[in-house]
């Protein structure tokens, strides 16, 4: 009888310790995400993708379109609809000789879920005193907001601030910005702000398209969504890319249709008109691309559909550079 007793406890206790993994899932949640940095090498160039958080705009900014055929690409591609996520992304370029930043972030200029460029510059292993050039692709407060700190210091203290001369001649006017409706006004206050320092500092500077900003990068129109909207040509031993700034906002729907507007591009057809050149081009030469709205970190290659229409290929994460013996 004691041999039986014996065997039902052994059989409970092999029961019970089949139970042991649920009771270990029990484990606190971390909750908090990776940090918002991807690193790209080309050619010699070292590309750090940085990430200033995200934002949720209305569908209904997209213009050119129908609600139909918005609602249809939308869905296609399981975004999110009337509230459509959407990335800042910015890009830290370490030449060997130089360290440019291409656009800053908004900082805390639209709210909670923007402004962590600078934390994520810091994790990635670089600080802002270490930059020597800052090129900004437009002067909207996503991409300038982050050039100084929360009580208008500037962040970036040797540095050169590089700026198409248009967008420079229309943004910090005040005499535009007199003429332009009410609700554009702050748009106008947030770049002058943003500039003062270091237009104070003389560390501002303007130039014409097609300049040679540093060795490996180069200036290239992509004027509409503002009046001296700026690609930057990046190229090191043959390899390139184009960070091509806001040529895209929602990638669920201008890569289908280059033709869909947004409500703030100051001259609507002209984005759209340099948007469909700029794809075709990058589509045809097979070049990495990078953009500023495009999901995190927002690198990777357009691909040619059928008539006019675009894909959007992501490029796969993958160890920054191959080691001997790999
Ligand atoms: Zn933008």
């Amino acid at each position: 009888m004691l041999k039986f007793y014996k065997v039902i406890s052994v059989l409970l206790a092999v029961f019970l310790m089949s139970f042991a993994p649920l009771a270990q899932a029990q484990s606190p949640k971390v909750q908090t995400q990776v940090p918002g940095y991807y690193r790209y090498q080309l050619g010699q160039f070292e590309i750090t993708a940085l990430y200033d958080g995200a934002i949720e705009l209305d569908t209904k900014l997209l213009k050119n379109t129908t609600a139909a055929d918005l609602n249809r690409l939308l869905s296609r591609m399981f975004v999110g609809n009337p509230k459509m996520q959407t990335a800042v992304n910015a890009y830290l370029i370490n030449t060997g000789s130089h360290l440019v930043l291409v656009d800053t972030g908004a900082a805390k200029l639209f709210g909670p879920s923007l402004g962590y460029v600078l934390q994520n510059m810091k994790t990635a292993g670089y600080e802002p005193s270490q930059v020597d050039t800052v090129v900004i692709t437009h002067l909207h407060g996503d991409h300038m907001g982050g050039l100084n700190d929360a009580s208008g210091q500037p962040l970036f203290s040797k540095a050169t601030i590089l700026v198409a001369q248009a967008d420079n001649d229309f943004w910090l006017s005040q005499k535009v910005a007199d003429g332009m409706p009410a609700k554009m006004q702050p748009y106008f206050k947030m770049a002058r702000d943003s500039a003062a320092p270091y237009l104070a500092s003389s560390q501002w500077k303007t130039f014409t398209n097609g300049s040679v900003l540093v060795p490996g990068i180069q200036a290239v129109k992509a004027n509409g969504h503002t009046p001296g909207h700026t690609a930057y040509a990046v190229e090191s031993e043959g390899q390139k890319l184009l960070i091509w700034g806001d040529l895209v906002h929602a990638h669920a729907v201008q890569f289908a249709n280059p033709g869909v507007s947004i409500e703030f591009d100051i001259d609507q057809k002209q984005a759209i008109a340099t948007r469909k050149s700029i794809m075709k081009a990058m589509a045809a030469s097979r070049s990495l691309v990078a953009g500023m709205h495009l999901p995190f970190p927002g690198i990777g290659h357009v691909r040619a559909d059928s008539k006019g229409s675009y894909s959007w290929v992501p490029i796969e994460f993958a160890p920054l550079a191959k080691t001997a013996g790999q």
